[in-house]
């Protein structure tokens, strides 16, 4: 529904794509710039590609009167987050001999390669290809990654969410033929120029907006149900998986200065047989089709949607395609939204490692070989590599007799060692120097700012407690930053908004509590109330609850209520 007004430029690009075929294959075939048109860089994001510039070298390069140093980041779907041990391998050539060479694990369970260029493009996701993942989908406004609690092999329950979020990734995946056509085949895949596809679900403008779906299974939310588009989650009864509760319309994303924008956690609407997971999505999916907001990409999520039709409307109109196949909801309850680290046992047997990965940044550097020593891994591993929605990373199905050989390597590569719980429950986006969208640095700023943090926590006794700390370079929210108990939000270089107050198990917004401050002013804000904390919280009271019932800053539960009650504090260094 676009209200009568003008649809946005986007529109037109994916109408007239010919199922985002676009003018790609010529844009790719132009040697004279390392970038593409602007049109087709909105249609590469459905190709699971998005054009960059590395923004630390602009200037020297306009002094140089050369043009900005492009490339491509490539995202890889990777299904409920699994991959072969043979995967993590390839994937890992192909950073090194097209890539910056680093791999990113991503918040949705995905790979990215960053800083390939044009020339290389094809060959990389032809390559990606071969190893029998993809990147379609994996950006642009359709549905991306599925998201699944992670580990298939942790409890038979785990197993078959993990097939029915395999369902979901299959059933909801565009069927246009253009992909294969550019990036794998080299031919016109009906020997013509004009090939028609057949889009059965997206239709020829495919979504108003990214859609993101999510599959979490209690007490663990380590997918951050709360925090996607649409959301199930696994309801078990007597032993055994009956279904899943259905949770619309969350999101992140937010923009500055923009009060009509705002995070939203995900609703829950009713509960479906397992049987029926998809065509709830589809149902789901179809309602946003044609009622999302085309005009305005600002307010086009599901979010948006439903707020602005209401929750009422928009179930009855669920209800009423799915008809008694949506029950009423039935009780769950989420405990955190982290990972569990260390070795594990699977149901079948089987051991599993959760590790962490700083920023999900898989490379090596003077203080950790984490490249180096996860291809050593791999080489050796029989079983698979998980990814979570954390960033971190599930070396899964080892067997009992190759344990100890997996365990001599990660010591050997010192990745056993003891780490803070705040260090452990930190999420990072990439940020400088590639992501257009950054007003301030995150990934790779994040890491120090920990640093200074610990020295604290080691003082007020809090090292090992987990309290979650997100970070990203802008409120387009990538690595769920409202959902942080502590977040900064970067509003221009060396400044970030400072957030407080979310819930540890993902089910509660933050609030705004400083604007705009420095390092130092964080450091002087936060380290008071850490003492606080630690002085004055009740048993097992978790960071974010204890900073609002002391008063810091107001509970937020619905989205429309993110930028109320929010009372900015200025930090005052002593004298
Ligand atoms: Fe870029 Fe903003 Fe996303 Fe970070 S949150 S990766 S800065 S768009």
């Amino acid at each position: 529904m676009t209200e009568n007004k003008p649809l946005s430029d986007v529109e037109r690009i994916k109408i007239e794509s010919n199922y985002l075929r676009g003018t790609i294959r010529e844009g790719l075939a132009d040697t004279l710039t390392g970038s593409i048109s602007a049109d087709d860089q909105q249609l590469m994001k459905l190709h699971g590609s998005y054009q960059q510039q590395d923004r630390d070298l602009d200037e020297e390069r306009r002094k140089q009167k050369l043009e900005p140093l492009y490339s491509f980041l490539i995202r890889i779907r990777v299904a409920g987050g699994v991959a072969t041990a043979k995967q993590w391998l390839d994937i890992d050539a192909l950073a090194d001999k097209y890539g910056n060479p680093t791999i990113k694990l991503t918040t949705r369970q995905a790979f990215e390669l960053h800083g390939v260029v044009k020339r290389n493009l094809k060959a990389t996701i032809k390559g990606i290809n071969a190893t029998l993942l993809d990147t379609l989908a994996a950006c642009g406004d359709v549905n991306r990654n599925v998201m699944t609690s992670a580990n298939p092999w942790e409890t038979e329950i785990h197993q078959q969410v993990y097939d029915d979020s395999l369902k979901l990734h299959t059933d909801l995946s565009p069927k246009t033929t253009a992909y294969h056509e550019i990036w794998v085949n080299d031919e016109l895949v009906e020997g013509g120029e004009k090939v028609e596809d057949h889009e059965p679900m997206y239709g020829k403008t495919y979504l108003p907006r990214k859609f993101k779906i999510a599959v979490a299974i209690p007490p663990r939310n380590d997918v951050d149900a709360y925090a996607n588009d649409l959301a199930f989650v696994a309801i078990v009864e007597k032993g055994k998986l009956v279904g899943y509760n259905v949770l619309a319309g969350g999101g992140m994303g937010t923009t500055f200065g923009l009060e009509t924008t705002y995070p939203r956690l995900a609703s829950v609407i009713g509960f479906v047989k397992t049987e029926d997971i998809v065509e709830a999505a589809k149902a789901v999916i179809i309602f946003q089709r044609d009622n999302g907001n085309r005009s305005d990409r600002k307010n086009a999520r599901l979010k948006y949607t439903i707020d602005r039709v209401g929750l009422d409307v928009f179930t009855s109109a669920i209800q009423t395609v799915l008809g008694d196949k949506l029950q009423p909801a039935k009780p769950f309850h989420f405990d955190s939204n982290g990972d569990a680290y260390g070795w594990k046992k699977s149901f079948n047997g089987k051991w599993y490692f959760t590790l962490f990965v700083q920023g999900g940044k898989v490379k090596n550097d003077d203080k950790l070989q984490l490249k180096t020593a996860l291809c050593e891994i791999a080489s050796v591993h029989k079983g698979n590599f998980i990814l979570t929605g954390n960033q971190n990373l599930v070396i899964g199905e080892v067997a009992e007799e190759d344990k100890a050989e997996i365990d001599a390597l990660l010591s050997k590569w010192k990745l056993t060692n003891k780490l803070s719980g705040l260090r452990l429950n930190s999420l990072a986006c990439v940020a400088l120097p590639v992501c257009g969208m950054a007003f301030a640095e995150a990934e790779r700023y994040l890491p120090s700012l920990l640093e200074k943090l610990e020295v604290e926590l080691e003082k007020f006794g809090l090292i090992d407690d987990e309290i979650i700390i997100r970070m990203t370079g802008c409120a387009n929210g990538c690595a769920r930053p409202f959902l942080g108990e502590i977040a900064m939000v970067g509003k221009a270089p060396d400044r970030y908004n400072l957030y407080l107050g979310a819930g540890f198990s993902g089910d509660r917004l933050n609030k705004l509590y400083a604007e705009m401050v420095s390092e130092e002013e964080i450091l002087g804000l936060l380290i008071p109330i850490l003492k606080h904390y630690s002085e004055e919280r009740l048993s097992g009271e978790r960071f974010g609850n204890f900073v609002i019932r002391t008063g810091y800053v107001k509970e937020t539960l619905i989205g429309k209520d993110f930028h109320k009650d929010i009372s900015l504090v200025k930090y005052v260094p002593e004298k």
